[in-house]
């Protein structure tokens, strides 16, 4: 690496910077990359650094076994979440399924490499306020049925792709489509993304089988000081087309008591339905296209707790800023007030900490609600 590699940080004047290309695609899709001398690992970092500053509120959507409808929970999140006014990308972790394309109608549709990076797919903008942004390996294979068979380092390089090289640009939500397990992906992204808002909801279904496997994701979540806003529970009952009785295809597990034991929320019972396996197919999620339907309606409190979540997240970042504004201007305000006549001072202190309070109180609401 030569000098001119080199230019001075903008925050730290004594510091020095590699110099970057700007472009927005990673190294790995260059046609300058056999010839290029930049610092690679540095663009990388950078690219990651950009995504994320635009991203609001990230979303991680798990489940620790395959079959419980997690991708069907993550498409209606984030298509619930943008019938609701917010900018919302889906990124397609399932490395080894990743059916986001058909949830969202992209099935043969191929990604197009540009300077700002891999272009998302946009869904739906005649019938959203945002189009939906999706992100997949699907649209960066040749074929859709080819198997993917990587090694933990190729698992681990596409992660990063999929935050860093997506150009999602910006977003209120991002919905995160996770692979079952708690294994490479799961582990990748935390690390990745361990400076960000983000939050899980975990899917699940009623047999014994799915709830002890959900109880791992849920104790990854509690070791990683992941905030986990809940549990939906899929495939939750069937309503039959002819009669309307209600009835359990699986043997129910003890969902509810398990979630008490854990300290995690219930969100929302998800019934078996043939209109959602019916969207799913064609491609229109339920919490867009029918959404008066009962399988919407069930959908609305998952998309309830993440907005809140996202809320109470940005009205503690904003507090915090506020506190470091009042820190870093300390002495400014002390040579304010001893401007204040000497009778006034006291006064002028008391409404200025009156204020400041007043202002921690409305961007801190729950808080207030505990004393
Ligand atoms: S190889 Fe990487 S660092 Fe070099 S120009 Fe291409 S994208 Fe930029």
């Amino acid at each position: 690496m030569t000098v001119h590699q080199f230019n001075t940080g903008r925050d730290d004047e004594l510091a020095v910077r590699p110099a970057d290309c700007g472009l927005g695609h990673a190294c790995q899709f260059c046609p300058k990359e056999p010839e290029c001398t930049l610092d690679k690992p540095h663009h990388e970092k950078r690219l990651l650094e950009l995504r994320l500053a635009q991203i609001g509120q990230i979303i991680l959507v798990m489940a620790n076994k395959g079959g419980v409808g997690k991708s069907t929970v993550s498409a209606n999140l984030a298509a619930g979440l943008a019938a609701r006014g917010f900018r919302v990308g889906v990124a397609d972790a399932d490395i080894h399924g990743p059916n986001q394309s058909r949830f969202f109608n992209q099935v043969g549709q191929r990604v197009r490499v540009s300077e700002r990076g891999l272009d998302t797919l946009s869904c739906f903008g005649d019938r959203l306020p945002h189009p939906v942004q999706v992100g997949s390996l699907a649209f960066m294979m040749e074929r859709d049925d080819t198997p993917i068979v990587w090694r933990d380092a190729y698992k681990h390089d596409f992660m990063h792709h999929l935050i860093g090289s997506f150009d999602w640009g910006p977003l209120d939500f991002l919905v995160v489509d996770m692979p079952p397990g708690t294994g490479n992906e799961l582990i990748t992204l935390s690390d990745l993304l361990e400076q960000q808002a983000v939050a899980a909801v975990i899917a699940t279904t009623p047999q014994q089988v799915a709830l002890m496997d959900s109880l791992k994701a849920i104790r990854f979540c509690q070791e990683r000081g992941l905030p986990l806003l809940g549990v939906v529970e899929n495939m939750a009952g069937v309503t039959c087309p002819h009669c309307g009785g209600e009835f359990q295809l699986f043997p129910r597990a003890h969902l509810a008591e398990a979630l008490a034991e854990h300290r995690v929320a219930s969100l929302a019972s998800i019934p078996l339905s043939p209109l959602l396996a019916m969207a799913s197919d064609s491609g229109a999620p339920v919490t867009m296209d029918q959404p008066e339907s009962p399988e919407a309606r069930a959908f609305a409190p998952v998309v309830d707790a993440c907005i809140e979540h996202a809320r109470q997240e940005s009205r503690q970042a904003a507090s915090e800023e506020l506190q470091a504004l009042v820190t870093a201007n300390a002495e400014e305000l002390e040579a304010l007030l001893s401007d204040v006549p000497e009778e006034d001072r006291a006064q002028a202190r008391r409404d200025l900490e009156a204020l400041l309070a007043g202002e921690h109180d409305r961007l801190n609401p729950e808080r207030n609600d505990d004393r």
